[in-house]
């Protein structure tokens, strides 16, 4: 009777939210009634906080979303203006809040990093609380862009170069900014991660089915974990751009995923699709991009401009206006706009960052954090040293600490990492000898000899280097991805000391280490680690916790190894080492430096008694791997292992490697615990272009470990093929 109880109550549940969907429906039809076209038209359209804004288009019903308000007082003042229009419908408040409003969080691919879905959401939670607290409602984010380039400066605003990871974290990014009040618009539908060169907004030349495989995978799951809205991409897709094509904005996002929210264009992108070539003017580029199913112009103003007068020409419908409003109205009452208070002009973002956020911010900074190597031991500091020197000039330097997108973050309530190193080492009576030793752009080394100075006069050096903010994200592409200025040489010098010294990379992309990686005997990865950057480096630094981080992209030796990944496909040449005519470069290793899921601890994790609980499976059935994994030294640390599979002979080439599934855990020295790690067998197929999903009866190879060097730990077989419908893929938990 339990069970009957629990069903009935699930049913009741499932009823009434489908009432409030059907309530939901009829309030936006009898609304779109008592529309005028213009007035539809207007919800369509998005425009920017700024100089061009004009604040009588609020008034009268022509602007449906406003981007850029970041504090309640200019919110509530566009909310009182759009109640002097007709219909008085409530606008949306977008703006970009990636990692953090006031409180800054890691970068994205940091966050990456930690491979801890548990923290990306409790990060996203904590950016929506505090933009949400001064009425923002919506962000562009996040950003579920795959990259295999770091050339490309906006890999910094996604997870890096695997689609599981991917879809893990972009689901999770989307829970926890929507739990946190804000809405997401996730972006850049698609295929904006591949740009030729890694030159942003550049042409992207992808196959429908890598397209399904690799890179619409973590849109998918952004869906399914309830996006609100998607943006479009500026860049084209084989040929047509992403604001112009239907293929992705309706058969894919609609028809195939069963999306009913909104689709934005990005900045200005439908104006754009007469740069593409696409249309010859205004009135085209709107036509194009409504048809092909974007909702909503972001700081165009071609639909307000053009689509009344295209429907009264009847070059298009006015059911296809009415169901873009239909889209934008909809979720609106989904989110609850109908039904709020105005912004509280007294809500200010000066009460942020609270202690809560801040201690948030801390824990997520430190498991993001990857430790590529640690020769001789370097880190952690240790408890007798007497004195470290802190040099470099990302040392002190918080506003590069938040990396792009920093919103509403304040330089001055950021711990930069001398002073997090500073306090730390005060608790151990440690001294701490400062120099800058050179600027981040500056050609001169005139800084260098008191660097040099305090490195002797010090047991040990910890040099912060790395990538200034400015040359990481947005059109910020990059052709060399070696340290910048002279930062190089002055790295050289200071390992020349022969004293022990740790690197600390501050930046957003792999950085060229070249003959450093030999030279400097412990590298770390910082990213740019937010507002308690200081404080959580200090922690790792120290050892009172250990670096937990995985790499989640590969990372390469030189830039001319670009696009660069681990799941690439095997190729039919000899793999014997001195065959001439193998796949290889003659002057450079063809392995990465660090390979993708890679990173060190202060410890050891041994694997062992790996065990596949049923090697025959059949659809339905799920791959379950279980291992024994130890803590083998005497700290305590936190291990990512990672399982990968590989289907060695199928119908198509199939990756090397595939990642399936991971778990965090978390182990005292000397503790054994079992990780089990399941992977559908609906998970281990592979799309054809037409986005049909096949599994294929056969062997799958499975790898089990702490990187993607992962070992085999056995083989199981699939008994039968079986398809799935449309871009059936998911993902695996
Ligand atoms: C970027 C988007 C961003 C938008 C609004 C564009 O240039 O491509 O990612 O959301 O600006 O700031």
């Amino acid at each position: 009777s339990l069970r009957l109880g629990l069903a009935s109550l699930l049913m009741i549940g499932a009823t009434a939210m489908s009432r409030a969907q059907d309530d939901i429906g009829s309030r936006v039809n009898v609304l779109l009634s008592k529309m005028t076209l213009e007035e539809k038209v207007g919800q369509l359209n998005m425009v920017s906080n700024g100089a061009t804004l004009r604040w009588e288009d609020i008034a009268s019903g022509r602007v449906g979303a406003l981007l850029n308000f970041n504090n309640a007082q200019d919110i509530a003042r566009a909310q009182a203006a759009v109640r002097q229009s007709h219909l008085k419908i409530p606008i949306l408040f977008g703006l970009d809040v990636l990692h953090g409003f006031r409180t800054q969080f890691p970068i994205p691919l940091g966050e990456a990093a930690a491979f801890n879905p548990t923290l990306s959401r409790l990060a996203s939670e904590w950016a929506a609380r505090e933009a949400s607290y001064v009425g923002v409602q919506w962000t562009f984010a996040p950003m579920a862009d795959l990259s295999r380039d770091s050339r490309w400066g906006r890999i910094v605003e996604g997870f890096g170069e695997d689609p599981y990871l991917g879809s893990v974290l972009t689901a999770a990014r989307v829970e926890g900014f929507t739990k946190g009040g804000l809405a997401t618009a996730t972006k850049h539908f698609a295929g904006y991660g591949a740009p030729q060169g890694g030159r942003d907004y550049d042409t992207t030349y992808i196959p429908p089915a890598e397209m399904y495989d690799t890179y619409l995978p973590p849109f998918r799951a952004a869906v399914e974990a309830g996006s609100a809205s998607f943006m479009a991409a500026f860049n084209a897709l084989n040929g047509v751009p992403s604001t112009a094509n239907p293929w992705l904005q309706t058969d894919v996002l609609r028809r195939q995923w069963g999306f009913d929210g909104f689709v934005t264009s990005d900045w200005a992108g439908i104006h754009e699709l007469i740069g593409h070539g696409v249309a010859a003017n205004g009135a085209e580029a709107a036509r194009k991009a409504i048809l092909a199913g974007v909702d909503m112009d972001m700081m165009g103003e071609l639909y307000v401009r053009y689509l009344p007068e295209e429907v009264r020409a009847g070059r298009i419908s006015e059911g296809v206006i009415d169901e873009a409003a239909r889209r934008v109205l909809r979720t609106k009452m989904r989110l609850g706009l109908f039904d709020r208070p105005d912004a509280d002009p007294g809500h200010v973002d000066a009460i942020f960052p609270s202690t809560e956020a801040r201690q948030a911010a801390r824990k997520v900074a430190r498991e993001t954090f990857v430790l590529l190597q640690n020769r001789n031991n370097v880190l952690p500091i240790v408890p007798s040293a007497r004195s470290i020197a802190v040099v470099g000039p990302l040392a002190d330097a918080p506003q590069d600490q938040f990396g792009p997108h920093g919103a509403r973050g304040h330089a001055g309530d950021t711990v930069s990492v001398l002073q997090g190193i500073r306090q730390r080492a005060e608790r151990s009576k440690i001294q701490v000898n400062y120099a800058p030793a050179c600027d981040l752009f500056c050609k001169s080394t005139d800084q260098l000899p008191a660097a040099l100075e305090a490195a002797k006069a010090s047991d040990l050096t910890v040099a912060v280097f790395g990538e200034p903010v400015d040359l990481s994200g947005e059109a910020a592409s990059r052709a060399h991805l070696t340290l910048n200025g002279k930062q190089a040489e002055v790295l050289e010098a200071l390992a020349a000391t022969g004293k022990p010294i740790a690197l600390i990379i501050v930046g957003g992309r792999p950085l060229e280490l070249g003959k450093l990686a030999d030279r400097i005997p412990s590298i770390m990865m910082a990213w740019y680690p937010g507002t308690e950057g200081g404080t959580a480096l200090a922690d790792v630094l120290f050892g009172d916790v250990s670096p937990s981080g995985k790499l989640p992209l590969s990372w390469p030796r030189t830039v001319g190894q670009l696009p660069l990944y681990y799941n690439r496909l095997p190729t039919g040449r000899p793999t014997l080492e001195n065959n001439r005519f193998t796949l290889k470069y003659v002057d450079e290793a063809i392995t990465p430096l660090y390979p993708f899921g890679w990173g060190l601890s202060y410890t050891k994790y041994s694997y062992a008694d790996p065990i596949i609980a049923k090697s025959r499976l059949k659809p339905g059935d799920t791959l379950e791997v279980s291992t024994m994994v130890t803590n083998t030294g005497s700290r305590a640390g936190q291990e990512a292992v990672q399982l990968y599979t590989r289907d060695p002979i199928a119908s198509r080439s199939r990756p090397l490697r595939e990642l399936k599934a991971f778990d965090k855990i978390a182990l005292e020295p000397g503790e054994t615990k079992r990780v089990v790690l399941r992977v559908p067998v609906e998970s281990l197929g592979f799309h054809q272009d037409d986005g049909s999903y096949w599994v294929e009866a056969g062997t799958i190879e499975v790898f089990l470990g702490g990187s993607s060097l992962a070992e085999k730990v056995g083989e199981i077989s699939i008994l039968e093929t079986f398809t799935l419908p449309l871009s059936g893929q998911r993902a695996s938990s």
